[in-house]
């Protein structure tokens, strides 16, 4: 009998315990900046479009509107695109793919592998491109009320083929460069407002510079976006994919190329070439900093919208180490999409930031 109490508080004396994390604090000064940059996330009202249509004998796979979870889902979708051409049973072995992008190389990459002679068209190529200003955090895409129930399957669908493949790359041989499982610590100051269901963690989190804070923790993957794009272009064009520098002003453009089959990855572009009138320019802004010892974790924590709103759907903090800069942001700027960095905006990320480390948020 005792034996059996014993062990019933050990049990609870362990689900219960908060573990105590001794944490580096980043440093955002201004002497640490390094850069900034912007993009446009494409976000799509009703979810990501991935379906084929004909278009003067052409089949056209469309595979855009991926938001901020481009780098994310990047693998589900070109998986998804093989299984459209299974089902759509073309004899061509040549396909086009439009954009080159993560979601463009991903595509390629894949159709590579499978055998496909791959010709990759676009007006600007890595590193100048959206795909070049993701941080490359793990980031579901977020389901709006104007999704339909089969939308958020397939979105469930992309982010768990997409999760396996990713994870191949954590162990010993990995398929890509960049990616790992990382610790990420949200910080927060009412912990009952979010459930610690397993495997995420409540702890509390000392800083160096004595900030302590309560905080879930959980692992997660995290792509280094400088190294995984670097890779996966590469490999893209090791593995033989042809490459054309072309800027399409038209759907005319478009259905004058050579090949049959065509994969739409041009993201944004496809508001005009296909008036997908559904697409929304989100633009951020990003903060670098020189790299730092012992920030090797992602922070986020909420910005309140107001009082008594804890969290603001279009501002909070992000930072998150690659191998070669910390990086800073946190903020969507809506039918935005001109791309400019905004100092009003730079300010208010480094200012949100700034609260979050000294426990004013
Ligand atoms: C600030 C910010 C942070 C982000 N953070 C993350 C994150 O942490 N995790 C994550 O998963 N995602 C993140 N994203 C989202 C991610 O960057 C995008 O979803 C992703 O890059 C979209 O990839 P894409 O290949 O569709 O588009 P792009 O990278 O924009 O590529 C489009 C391609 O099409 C070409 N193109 C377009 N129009 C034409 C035309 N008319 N003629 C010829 N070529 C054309 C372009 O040159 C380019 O090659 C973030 C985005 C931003 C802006």
């Amino acid at each position: 009998m005792l034996y059996k109490i014993g062990f019933c508080c050990l049990f609870c004396v362990s689900l219960f315990s908060v573990e105590d994390v001794y944490l580096k604090t980043p440093s955002i000064s201004r002497q640490d900046m390094i850069g900034t940059t912007v993009g446009i996330r494409p976000v799509r009202k009703t979810g990501v479009r991935l379906e084929s249509e004909l278009i003067q004998n052409k089949l056209i796979i469309h595979n855009y509107g991926y938001g901020g979870s481009g780098m994310t889902l990047s693998f589900g979708a070109s998986n998804e695109v093989l299984k459209i051409l299974d089902n759509q049973k073309t004899s061509s072995k040549i396909v086009a793919v439009l954009g080159a992008g993560v979601v463009g190389l991903t595509t390629a990459y894949d159709l590579l592998e499978e055998g496909y002679e791959v010709h990759i068209y676009s007006d600007q190529w890595s590193p100048n491109l959206t795909s070049n200003v993701a941080a490359g955090l793990w980031t579901p895409l977020s389901s709006s009320s104007d999704m339909s129930e089969e939308k958020k399957k397939l979105h469930q669908r992309l982010l768990e083929v997409a999760e396996k493949r990713f994870l191949k790359s954590t162990a010993n041989y990995p398929e890509f460069a960049g990616v790992k499982l990382i610790a990420y610590y949200r910080l927060m100051k009412d912990i009952s407002q979010e459930a610690f269901k397993p495997p995420s963690q409540q702890v509390v989190v000392h800083f160096d510079n004595g900030l302590i804070e309560s905080a879930r923790r959980t692992y997660r993957l995290g792509i280094d976006g400088k190294l995984f794009m670097e890779d996966l272009f590469s490999k893209v064009k090791s593995k033989g994919a042809v490459l054309e520098q072309k800027h399409f002003d038209t759907l005319e453009d478009i259905l004058n190329l050579k090949e049959d089959v065509i994969v739409n990855c041009l993201s944004m572009g496809s508001r005009e070439l296909f008036n997908d009138q559904e697409l929304i320019p989100v633009r951020g802004q990003m903060i670098y900093f020189k790299p730092q010892d012992g920030i090797d974790y992602v922070l986020s924590q909420a910005v309140p919208l107001s009082p008594s709103v804890p969290d603001d759907p279009d501002n909070w903090v992000a930072i998150y180490p690659w191998s070669d800069r910390i990086i800073l942001g946190g903020l969507n700027e809506y039918g935005e999409e001109e791309l400019v960095i905004s100092p009003e905006a730079i300010d208010r990320i480094i200012g949100n930031a700034e609260k979050c480390l000294s426990g004013n948020l």
